[in-house]
């Protein structure tokens, strides 16, 4: 709900001030994929890749958060929805703080996805759509939860009793299956410098 008595205040020190002395364009890397796809692999060798050259970024990863700020929510479509909105709002205040922001969350619907890009704007948002067919995340399987999701033990588990709308129009499509992590880093890497997020 929003309050009228409640006003946006300017701080004394800029955004553009925290841009120029950060030396970098500040925005959100949105990994959105599978569970097991490869999100946080790939968002934490892209993290390192910064930070060994110099650039200030921080990585918002999905049970972190879920620990944390969003520990009240659970799965069901309608807490999925909020769990995305309040991570968008964070990444804004990070992004507004001068940071490379990486955000690792299966994020499984397009309005939600659609909705972050519209808080940050085109310009402070990439999507990342980590692409790994569903058998091999299942196969890969890091933290045994599409076995628990098959055996009925997990509900609503994405890709298996809950939908994944893949994004339509990615500004960065990652194919994991076949190729490095560090290649998968690499790509992300090279797109940020291209576009001139690195300088
Ligand atoms: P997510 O964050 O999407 O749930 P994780 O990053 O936790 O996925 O798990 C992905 C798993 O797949 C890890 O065990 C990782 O080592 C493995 N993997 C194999 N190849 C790749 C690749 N090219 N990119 C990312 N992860 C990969």
């Amino acid at each position: 709900m929003s309050d009228v008595n409640v006003v946006w205040h300017e701080h004394t020190v800029s955004h553009q001030e925290r841009v120029t002395l950060k030396k970098q364009q500040p925005v959100v890397l949105w990994f959105t994929g599978l569970s097991g796809s490869g999100k946080s692999t790939i968002a934490n060798a892209v993290e390192r890749l910064l930070l060994d050259n110099g650039k200030h970024s921080y990585l918002l990863d999905g049970d972190n958060v879920r620990h944390g700020l969003n520990k009240d929510l659970g799965f069901s479509d309608s807490e999925r929805v909020e769990n995305i909105r309040r991570i968008g709002e964070v990444s804004k205040l990070f992004v507004d703080a001068g940071n490379i922001v990486l955000t690792a969350f299966i994020s499984p619907f397009r309005t939600d996805r659609s909705q972050v890009r519209d808080i940050l704007g085109e310009d402070q948002f990439i999507e990342v759509f980590v692409d790994t067919p569903l058998e091999v995340c299942e196969s890969r399987d890091p933290k045994g939860l599409y076995k628990k999701a098959r055996a009925g033990e997990i509900k609503h588990f994405t890709g298996i009793d809950s939908a994944y709308e893949a994004p339509l129009s990615p500004e960065l499509h990652v194919k994991t299956d076949g190729i490095t992590v560090e290649q998968c880093a690499k790509l992300v890497l090279d797109y940020l410098d291209a576009k001139g997020y690195l300088r």
